[in-house]
C-alpha cells in the first residue's frame, strides 16, 4: 500500500491509501476521488514522496473523517469554553433568568445553563431567545 497526501481544488489536505501509484492515476482520473472536506473531485497529490506502510492500512479517508470530527468536536469546545468564560452560569434556574431578563425585570446579561426541554419549548412560545448549546463532556487536562 502507498500513502499519499491529497489535496483538492480548495487546498485542503488529507490522505489516501492506494495500492500502487497506477491505482491512484486511475482512480484520480475516474474522479472517483473525493475530498472529505468539501466534495471536491480535483484532487492531486500535494506531495511526491509517498510512505509505503507495512503494517494494516487504515481505510482510505478514515484518517481524514477522523481528522474532521476531531475538528468540530474541536470547535464545539471553543465555543462552550467561550460561553463559560464569558456567560454567567445560572444553573437550574436557566428558564426563570431568561424569562425575566426578557421581561425586563432584570437587567440583561448573557447567561448559560440548564433547563429542561418543556421550560425550553415554553421561553421559546414566550418569545425569548434563547440557543440550545452542544455539550459535550468534559476533558480532563
Ligand atoms: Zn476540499
Amino acid at each position: 500500500m502507498i500513502r499519499f497526501d491529497l489535496v483538492c481544488a480548495a487546498d485542503h489536505m488529507f490522505e489516501g491509501w492506494f495500492r500502487d501509484g497506477a491505482s491512484f492515476d486511475d482512480q484520480a482520473a475516474r474522479g472517483a476521488l473525493i475530498c472529505p472536506v468539501c466534495g471536491d473531485s480535483a484532487v492531486r497529490k500535494a506531495v511526491m514522496a509517498p510512505a509505503i506502510s507495512r503494517g494494516t492500512p487504515p481505510l482510505a479517508g478514515a484518517d481524514a473523517k477522523r481528522e474532521q470530527l476531531a475538528a468540530a468536536l474541536q470547535m464545539i469546545r471553543q465555543v462552550q469554553d467561550y460561553v463559560e468564560k464569558n456567560f454567567h452560569d445560572v444553573g437550574d434556574r436557566f428558564a426563570e433568568e431568561a424569562r425575566r431578563m426578557h421581561l425586563g425585570e432584570i437587567p440583561h446579561r448573557d447567561i448559560y445553563g440548564r433547563a429542561t426541554a418543556e421550560e425550553a419549548t415554553a421561553l421559546r412560545e414566550e418569545g425569548v431567545p434563547i440557543r440550545p448549546l452542544p455539550l459535550l463532556p468534559k476533558l480532563d487536562a
